[in-house]
């Protein structure tokens, strides 16, 4: 396990620069590969960090695959509600919401995917009398009493594509990232938001995870649209995948986001865990925006150790909100304006004062990055902040050795391109 001590004395700037700059952060890391000057003062916009959790909502653990069934979570047991407590735990104990990429079928308390015989192995057989059981209201209250620490995203319904009992990779996408026909992928956007009133969880979620990671960046061969513009009528604003198995990767305008008929869409990078380990407390270093995993990565074969593991991630990600170069997004939304900011606005420190350039930012084509931001600044000395021209929500402090460490809230004000940050030492 990682001590929160080391990463303290690692995160100079100059690490902050190296360890992140591959994974295509912004140009406030190239700025921060100068040090800090002697009783100076420097200043960065934090690259923010999104806890994203695949394949939530299966009921059996089995790995299918051999017999045409899905991958599911490929563990030796069933789920039970305690596995959903344990993403609640992890938001609560780190003051995020974790994105819980769910998966539906096994919801289905109507068999309503009858209709849809591609979305199951059992086609238009579909019977899911199998699951249904208390456990369903169980998770469903588990998700709904804590919305501050949990986040429905869609995934899918049976998360590969059935034609005869066979299935093929994936739901939204074919094996090179082509768009399922779009009446396809609309009836299954219908049915996922069917599943969840079934179970009053909400109607369609605003985030989306391709399953297997097939996702095709804008339009795709043969397409008139492209997914993420489906989405974006039904009010999606984000989506999170590996451009390593994205088509059309190279249209990505932003390095670690590109921007797909406005919907943003972030580069998940690698996971520290293969999608079936269990019961393994991570360990390991993050490289992008993304932390992404599979439930059983966060759970334990017991059901009643899941805490040991959940513990486990709470100090793996712990101190990246402490770091001057990260911090843990607080929830998805937050999360795409901030990854915006910390792309795309400048910092500059000069004189007595930290200047923000939005310029760029605000020639994104979507509103992301036009409310509050977070900087973080680096004082050799206590400081107190001014602005007349971003409102500064709220601050927090934290000495590191010589150093105070500050987290800003910045609340832009409309209108304005340009702020400036003054600092002063504290009065004695
Ligand atoms: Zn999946």
């Amino acid at each position: 396990m990682m001590h929160r001590r080391e990463f303290i004395s690692d995160a100079t700037w100059l690490a902050a620069g190296v360890a992140l700059g591959a994974a295509g952060a912004g140009r406030v890391l190239a700025e921060e590969k100068k040090p800090m000057p002697r009783d100076g003062v420097a200043a960065g916009i934090p690259m923010p960090l999104q806890v994203v959790i695949d394949d939530v909502g299966w009921w059996s653990g089995e790995d299918g695959s051999e017999r045409q069934e899905p991958y599911r979570t490929g563990i030796d047991r069933r789920h039970v509600p305690a596995d959903y407590r344990a993403i609640v735990e992890l938001g609560r104990a780190l003051g995020i919401r974790p994105q819980a990429a769910t998966v539906l079928c096994e919801w289905d308390t109507e068999n309503l995917l009858r209709a849809l015989p591609e979305s199951t192995w059992m086609g238009a057989e579909w019977d899911n009398s199998r699951w249904r059981g208390p456990w369903l209201e169980e998770a469903a209250d588990v998700i709904r009493q804590n919305e501050a620490h949990y986040e429905l995203t869609i995934h899918g319904l049976g998360h590969e594509h059935w034609t005869n009992g066979r299935y093929t990779r994936a739901e939204w996408a074919d094996e090179n990232g082509r768009m399922r026909p779009r009446e396809q992928v609309e009836a299954h956007l219908d049915a996922f938001e069917a599943i969840l009133a079934q179970h009053h969880l909400g109607g369609l979620p605003r985030s989306f995870v391709p399953t297997a990671f097939r996702h095709g960046f804008g339009r795709t061969e043969g397409r008139a649209v492209s997914m993420a513009e489906l989405l974006a009528q039904r009010g999606v604003t984000y989506v999170n995948t590996p451009f390593g198995s994205m088509a059309n990767a190279d249209d990505v305008q932003r390095g670690v986001f590109g921007l797909d008929s406005g919907v943003m869409t972030v580069d998940r990078g690698d996971d520290l865990l293969d999608w079936d380990v269990i019961g393994q407390v991570p360990s390991g270093a993050l490289t992008g925006p993304t932390c992404g995993l599979h439930w059983p990565n966060l759970l334990h074969p017991d059901p009643e150790r899941n805490s040991e593991i959940v513990a486990g991630w709470v100090a793996l990600l712990a101190p990246y909100d402490d770091r001057t170069d990260t911090m843990l997004a607080p929830d998805s939304l937050s999360f795409q304006h901030q990854l915006a900011h910390h792309v795309c606005t400048s910092t500059t420190v000069s004189g007595n004062s930290i200047e923000l350039d939005f310029r760029e930012t605000d020639s994104l084509p979507t509103p992301t990055g036009r409310g509050t931001l977070t900087l973080k600044v680096r004082g050799a000395s206590a400081l107190d902040f001014t602005s007349d021209a971003v409102g500064i929500a709220t601050t927090a402090s934290r000495r590191a050795g010589d150093e105070v460490l500050y987290t800003l809230r910045l609340e832009r004000r409309p209108g304005l391109e340009r702020a400036r940050v003054r600092f002063a030492p504290t009065p004695a």
